[in-house]
This record gives C-alpha cells, sequence and structure tokens, in this order.
C-alpha cells in the first residue's frame, strides 16, 4: 500500500462514526487522486473551477467533488455540473446566481454558507450577524433550485489552541442557532464543514460533521 493509503486510513480511523473524510486533492495530480479512491476515498476537495472541471472527467463518475475555494459568480455555470456541494457560499448574491444558474440546468445544488469567525481580515463568508438579518423564511422558500444543507468555516491561523477552540464554538453555535431557527424541521440542514490537517481534532470536538484535509493525506502542496 502507498504512502497516501496509509494516511488515509490512519485519519480514517481516528474519525467517529458519521463524520464524512474529504480528501482536499487541490494542486495535486490525477494519479494521487487515484491512489486514494482505490483507498476508497469518494469525497474529494478542489478549490478552483478550473482545477477541478480538468480533473473530473479524468476520474470515476462515482466521485463526490467538494468545492471549497472562494467562487466568482461567473464561474458558477462551470461548476455547476461537477460540484456535488459546494462549501464556499459567501455572499446573497453567489447564492441567487447557484439558484439561477441551476434552475437553467435543471439541477437542484447542495450548498453550504461559509461563516467568517477567524481573524484574519482577508477571509471571505458571512459574519454570524450578517446571515440571520440575509437569511428570511422567505428568501429561503424562494430557492427552489440550491439546498443549504449547512456551514463551513475555517478557525484562526494561528498556534494559538484557545483561540481555535473558540472559533470552532462560534462556528457550532451559528451552525445550531440557523438549525434551531429559521432552518428547523428540515432535515437536510445537518453538515457542519469544519476542521483541516493541522486543526481537525479540534473542530471535531466542537462538533464537526465533516472535515477537510489535505496536506496530512497526500502531502505538502506546492503553491
Ligand atoms: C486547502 C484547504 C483545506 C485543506 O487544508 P490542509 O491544511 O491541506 O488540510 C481545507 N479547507 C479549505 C477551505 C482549503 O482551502
Amino acid at each position: 500500500m502507498g504512502r497516501i493509503a496509509d494516511r488515509l486510513h490512519l485519519i480514517k480511523s481516528t474519525l467517529p462514526d458519521g463524520v464524512t473524510l474529504v480528501a482536499v486533492s487541490k494542486f495535486h495530480p490525477v494519479a494521487a487522486i487515484m491512489e486514494a479512491y482505490e483507498a476508497g476515498a469518494r469525497d474529494f476537495g478542489e478549490s478552483r473551477v478550473q482545477e477541478l472541471s480538468g480533473k473530473a472527467p479524468q476520474l470515476p463518475g462515482d466521485i463526490r467533488w467538494h468545492f471549497i475555494g472562494h467562487l466568482q459568480t461567473n464561474k458558477v455555470r462551470q461548476l455547476l455540473p461537477h460540484a456535488t456541494l459546494i462549501h464556499s457560499i459567501d455572499s446573497v448574491k453567489l447564492l441567487e446566481k447557484v439558484e439561477a444558474e441551476a434552475a437553467r440546468a435543471s439541477l437542484t445544488t447542495d450548498v453550504l454558507l461559509q461563516v467568517h469567525v477567524a481573524a484574519e481580515e482577508t477571509k471571505f463568508g458571512f459574519s454570524p450577524e450578517e446571515l440571520a438579518g440575509a437569511l428570511t423564511p422567505a428568501f429561503i422558500q424562494n430557492l427552489a433550485h440550491v439546498r443549504i444543507r449547512g456551514v463551513m468555516g475555517m478557525a484562526s491561523n494561528t498556534d494559538d489552541t484557545a483561540r481555535i477552540a473558540d472559533d470552532f464554538a462560534a462556528l457550532r453555535r451559528c451552525f445550531d442557532t440557523l438549525r434551531s431557527g429559521v432552518f428547523a424541521g428540515n432535515d437536510s440542514f445537518d453538515t457542519l464543514s469544519m476542521g483541516m490537517s493541522h486543526d481537525y481534532e479540534a473542530a471535531l470536538k466542537s462538533g464537526s460533521t465533516m472535515v477537510r484535509i489535505g496536506s496530512d493525506i497526500f502531502g505538502a502542496r506546492e503553491y
């Protein structure tokens, strides 16, 4: 068995039941993805539309592709046929664009709302307060071709474990508030995507249901 398969199995063995592992394959070649696929992985994450649409046709059709990068409205049409779940909805405008393009293609698209809690100012996402204002029941009802499945977020990029724990707790609160609020009774609002290679154990403690792990599986990336 190769190194990728070894690392994948090791990580999987530490995840609680019901937690989905998304293997983040951005910047890694098709051969590396194939090795993870043969070791059982079916959920893969990519952060660029161009890269995802280049790789997907070369790989098995039962792969579930997760889009985790910043999404520009002019790339939505190209992405939709490939994406199983878009993690990075960071504005109402983008949500409306996905609705319009999904309607045009007669698709229903699953998405997560990206929430920004981290210290870095440059990160994309709604603030928890913004979401509460933007997501009225009427607005959600009008999204006939988009299913909002939950929340995605990142903790601050720091070694401060207390800050990381606070960030994940804030994301969890945001998820819970929506789930018991505007999404109450909606069983498909069930996904809290948080945790990367260096911090997924902390994310699991706050109730993450989906972790996005790249370098711990595939090794270092070159940007
Ligand atoms: C790249 C990326 C990951 C994976 O990061 P690793 O540190 O390699 O595990 C997870 N989530 C998002 C949004 C990313 O862009």
